[in-house]
């Protein structure tokens, strides 16, 4: 499989939309991999993971094409996850085709929102829970507890194909002990993890900062949930994490993770 992280940020992006905060202000003045926009990721330019606020942006930006897309998987229904409005564009009278192209995957929230807001229109929509796999197309895909809301059964996936497996961790805290049961032993070849809070954690139990993203990947580690040489990358950084780049990436190297930014891809 081929992953391309789209998009690296926090809900607000780096630079924050209004942030006057100090990475903000220098990923104004620098550009390059301090640019964020909101966090999503692409397998074999065809499995979607989230579509939110910036997917327009980044296809554009990326040269991706959408009408390749025959899945979109939702991890939960945070709105730089999940931008209904951008669903729209799939169906009539935008384009012509009869139904939406790709399936949709998410939650049972995200399907009612998405119900509720195209009540009348033809979209495939699969509910996801918990540890219970779907199979599409040639890819099996399992849905995972994330920690991230107290009244949401937010998602983390893995996706397998052809014996290889790829683990997507957004927007989670640190795993409950169920999910570290449910990983152990899996040798996951690749995995993206968050690291929202960067330098600086915050009282919210639903993002990690890096200390806790290290610790996260160690205890995998030492499970055996991800494979010896397992490569790890983080994304979903926040400007409020105040770390920029090249101090996330200084951080992280002793632990052998990389430092996610937009446009990075790899094979798993
Ligand atoms: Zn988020």
């Amino acid at each position: 499989m081929k992953v391309l992280l789209m998009g690296t940020g926090g809900a607000d992006g780096v630079p924050a939309l209004y942030g006057d905060d100090r990475v903000s202000c220098y990923a104004r003045e620098h550009g390059g991999k301090d640019i964020r926009t909101r966090s999503a990721a692409l397998i074999d330019l065809e499995i979607k993971l989230d579509l939110g606020p910036d997917t327009l942006a980044q296809v554009q930006r990326q040269g991706i094409d959408a009408r390749e897309w025959s899945a979109v998987f939702f991890t939960h229904s945070d709105e730089d996850h999940l931008c209904l409005s951008e669903i729209q564009y799939g169906m009539f009278p935008f384009v012509e085709c009869e139904k939406l192209e790709y399936t949709i995957y998410g939650n049972s929230l995200v399907c009612e929102l998405i119900r509720h807001r195209y009540p009348e229109w033809p979209i495939d929509l699969v509910e996801l829970s918990a540890y219970r796999s779907v199979q599409h197309e040639e890819y099996l895909v399992t849905p995972i507890r994330a920690t991230h809301k107290g009244d949401e059964e937010c998602h983390n996936f893995i996706v397998e194909r052809d014996g290889r497996r790829f683990l997507y961790a957004t927007d989670t805290g640190f795993y409950q002990q169920e999910v570290f049961d449910f990983l152990a032993g899996k040798q996951i070849h690749a995995m993206v993890v968050e690291c929202s809070d960067g330098f600086a954690k915050t009282p919210y139990n639903g993002h990690m900062d890096l200390a806790q993203c290290v610790e996260l990947v160690h205890r995998l580690r030492n499970d055996g949930a991800l494979a010896s040489n397992a490569q790890v990358f983080t994304t979903h950084h926040a400007a409020g994490g105040n770390a920029t780049y090249a101090e996330l990436e200084d951080a992280l190297r002793p632990h052998e993770i990389v430092a996610g930014y937009d446009g990075l891809s790899f094979e798993v």
